[in-house]
């Protein structure tokens, strides 16, 4: 028999021996990692965030990769149970920015130091693929020294294949769930995760530096599927792995759901960068609109990129995913010097760079 003292270091050491586990070997076994996941005292969590730190620093150093977010359109045929512009929310005010808006977006981003621009949207079919490529390559026309990423949902793999040769760099498609049956509680029928691996197999076999993802503590989720996600993305290798709190949204199916927690997102990120120890992982809006200081505890937990809003402050409040988002007042100058300072302050540098993925 032990005291509860002694099964208390028993259980801190476990935890201490899975860490640096993860840590030289890239994964665990099945019941290690659930061991982990679920018994982590505050102390072994501020050795995991640690741990996670250090191997982001052996590859990507204090530098923080700033990307630019232009969300352009808000129109969306797709009714993820979720998402607060989902096709079935009629109170949602929809918008689409304009070309010259788009690029003015860029133009002033550059100047701010911005080298990555994404342009995310819901699935809005007004933008064909000849228009993406046109926006595509205008704005590597404009700044050919910048990476554009995507971040438009499923197509067909020609129109993937477009907007590669128009210029397109990477493409963010989070998978929000490999399980089957959570797939199904998450979206509408007419969505698989058969069809959302598809494009991220076809994505990366193009040529795209390609990130998927999840929300964390989402309706219905079970430690067992965030397992599944952490070892499929291992699997898969992804360049860029985008995770955040659920968080829910008013005018959806789930406006009555807990939100996800500041310490899974932060166990996960950390998990993550010991998986993945090259990955190009952001610290979330999402992280940041669940504590004030979440997307600070992201990046010491192991991410290493922020993606500061630049999309005019006119629209920022209609691209409403969730409840409470941050930062729809602000010029995208104030969020670039925010950011920096944000990151200073705990000893990071945001950097004028593409931060290409090492993987
Ligand atoms: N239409 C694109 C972009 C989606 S928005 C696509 O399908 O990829 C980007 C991400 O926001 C989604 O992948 C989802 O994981 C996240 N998201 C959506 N609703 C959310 C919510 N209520 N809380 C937190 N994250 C959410």
């Amino acid at each position: 028999m032990h005291t509860v003292s002694e099964r208390f270091m028993e259980k801190r050491t476990d935890n201490i021996s899975r860490i640096d586990r993860l840590r030289a070997d890239r994964t665990l076994p099945r019941e290690q990692l659930r061991l982990l996941l679920t018994t982590l005292s505050e102390e072994e969590a501020a050795y995991l965030y640690k741990n996670a730190d250090e191997v982001r620093k052996e590859h990507y150093g204090e530098d923080v990769f700033l990307r630019g977010l232009i969300e352009f359109t808000n129109y969306c045929r797709n009714d993820c149970l979720y998402c607060g512009i989902r096709r079935s929310n009629k109170n949602a005010d929809r918008y689409r920015l304009t070309t010259e808006e788009i690029l003015d977006c860029c133009d002033k981003g550059y100047v701010l130091g911005f080298r990555t621009f994404v342009l995310q949207g819901g699935e809005d079919l007004f933008f064909t693929d000849e228009k993406i490529c046109g926006l595509v390559s205008e704005i590597k026309k404009r700044h050919p020294d910048c990476a554009v990423t995507l971040s438009i949902g499923e197509r067909p793999r020609e129109s993937y294949e477009a907007f590669f040769n128009a210029g397109a760099d990477r493409y963010l498609l989070r998978h929000e769930t490999i399980n089957p049956v959570h797939y199904r509680q998450l979206h509408p029928e007419e969505l698989t995760i058969e069809n959302r691996v598809r494009c991220l197999r076809d994505l990366r076999e193009i040529g795209f530096q390609v990130g998927c993802g999840m929300m964390v503590g989402s309706p219905f989720q079970t430690v067992d599927y965030l397992m599944d996600d952490l070892y499929f993305m291992a699997e898969f290798r992804p360049h860029m792995i985008g995770i955040g709190p659920f968080i829910p949204h008013g005018d959806t199916p789930f406006h009555d759901r807990e939100s996800g927690t500041l310490q899974d997102t932060l166990h996960l990120l950390s998990v993550i960068r010991l998986m993945n120890p090259r990955v190009l992982l952001p610290a979330t809006t999402a992280l940041g609109t669940i504590h004030p200081l979440g997307r600070e505890m992201g990046i010491q937990a192991g991410a290493n990129v922020v993606m500061p809003n630049l999309s005019p402050t006119g629209v920022r409040d209609k691209y409403m995913l969730y409840d409470g988002k941050i930062c729809t007042g602000d010029e995208a100058a104030e969020c670039r010097r925010c950011m920096e300072l944000r990151m200073e302050k705990i000893g990071y540098h945001v950097v004028a760079a593409r931060g290409d993925s090492k993987v």
